[in-house]
């Protein structure tokens, strides 16, 4: 496989074979229809979908292999309907495992079981297969861009190693690295400020036995803890999980978490115990510390963002993966396409894609799952209180239905939207 682009700077094909620097010396310039900056998953996914549908496409990332780096790690239900849509089933069941019931529980106690397909994966993996989705006629090039300027026809890239891109369209997908659409005078409004804190790590049993449960959600006991749950999937290194906190990043118990994961877990979670048994961490201890935020400035001829480049997203409300998947679908099989087959490239086709109702319904969902959360976890004025004693009833009592009487409820729901 040859690539189709080169740079002075390190190429990677498709296949995931990185070449050496090429013409460090030269000054060529790239001529593509769309240059996509950033390929984490939504700017890789977005250039596999254009570049399927012939478009020429540079996607210009930074790292020739996406690091370890902690980020979604489980997706199910409509995030899988998206991505079956897009084409990219097939290609994320070869990296990820499946899992169909979660069991759900709190203090100890079951609250219910979610049914479904999910999958666990770690981001690096998720990462690599989106690029691998990418048409062999396509690559990847391995260059930072250190700075963009455009019109409403033509826009120009310059990297880091001093070649240049040109290309119609530019698509910012350059996740929460601010420096480049800072240039061009994109700011980032931060609406909570240290919103979250989530925690990843893998675990074993110590006696080397698997869990007795597929994946198992635990929910936080007490508001003053702060977690909203745990969350336990398998990947391939093993149990996964995810611990999601709305708690000052700056508290001890966060250095307990890094320091002894295994007890401080239990000692904040205690009904966990008699599912986990003895068991350990065997990775690192990844956290994360989240900032809500949402560009403005953005709205400018040639310069498209999705993704994270757009809006960050809490991790305990699990929407930024259907946020970016709605921003690739709408951008890259509606307006891109659109937008190329007649000239220029104006700020009237460009607020096409930022006013897309599915796209303006995605984003203000993924707030109001993030502020649903954090209330819901830690807020505990008597409207909260009784909000969430009713949350977790309501679900344990349908689940108690569902036993007795199974697929009842569905139908009664059925009937009743019908
Ligand atoms: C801890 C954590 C847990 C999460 N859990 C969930 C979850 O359970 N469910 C869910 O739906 N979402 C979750 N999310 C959100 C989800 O991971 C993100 O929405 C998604 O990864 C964003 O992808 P992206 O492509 O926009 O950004 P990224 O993956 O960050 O990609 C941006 C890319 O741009 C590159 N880049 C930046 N600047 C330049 C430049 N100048 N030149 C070239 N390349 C550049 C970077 O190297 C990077 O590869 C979580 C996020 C975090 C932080």
């Amino acid at each position: 496989m040859r690539p189709w682009l080169t740079v002075g700077a390190w190429i990677m094909t498709v296949d995931g074979t990185v070449t050496e620097p090429i013409d460090t010396a030269g000054t060529s310039t790239i001529v593509a229809d769309i240059a996509i900056v950033g390929g984490g998953l939504a700017g890789s996914l977005a250039a596999a979908v254009l570049a399927r549908a012939g478009h020429r496409i540079a996607l210009i990332e930074k790292r020739a292999v996406h690091p370890d780096e902690f980020r979604v790690e489980k997706i199910g239900g409509h995030q899988l309907e998206l991505l079956r849509k897009l084409g990219f089933f097939n290609a994320l069941e070869k990296v990820a495992c499946r899992y169909d019931q979660v069991l759900n529980i709190r203090e100890g106690k079951v609250v219910d079981v979610s049914v479904g397909q999910a999958y666990g994966f770690s981001y690096a993996d998720l990462v690599a297969m989106a690029r691998s989705q990418i048409p062999a006629s396509s690559s990847l090039i391995v260059d930072e861009v250190t700075a963009i300027s455009g019109s409403d026809d033509a826009q120009h890239l310059e990297l880091a190693s001093g070649r240049c891109v040109t290309a119609r369209l530019v698509v910012l997908a350059t996740g929460m690295a601010a420096a480049l659409g800072y240039k061009l005078g994109i700011k980032r409004r931060i609406l909570a400020e240290r919103h979250s804190v989530s925690f990843g790590f893998t675990i074993a049993r110590q006696d080397g036995r698997p869990f007795d449960f597929e994946a198992l959600t635990c929910y936080g006991e007490r508001t003053a803890d702060g977690i909203d749950y745990l969350s336990l999937f398998p990947v391939r290194a093993g149990m996964r999980a995810n611990l999601f906190m709305f708690r000052d990043p700056t508290d001890p118990i966060m250095r307990e978490l890094r320091r002894e994961p295994e007890a401080t877990v239990l000692r904040l979670l205690p009904g966990l115990r008699t599912y986990l048994g003895d068991f350990r961490v065997i990775d690192r201890v990844q956290n994360w510390v989240m900032d809500l935020t949402v560009v403005e400035g953005h709205l400018q001829p040639g310069i498209v963002l999705i993704g994270d480049a757009f809006q960050t997203n809490c991790p305990a409300a699990g929407t930024g993966v259907a946020r970016l998947l709605v921003d690739v679908d709408r951008l890259c099989t509606e307006y891109a396409p659109k937008w190329l087959a007649t000239p220029g490239m104006g700020l009237e086709k460009i607020s096409q894609f930022y006013s897309d109702r599915d796209k303006l319904a995605a984003d203000q969902q993924s707030l109001k799952m993030a502020r649903f959360r954090q209330a819901l976890t830690s807020r505990n004025d008597i409207g909260w209180d009784v909000r969430r004693r009713l949350h977790f009833l309501r679900r344990s009592l349908t689940h108690r239905v569902d036993q007795m009487h199974p697929g009842w409820i569905g139908r009664v729901r059925g009937a009743l939207r019908a």
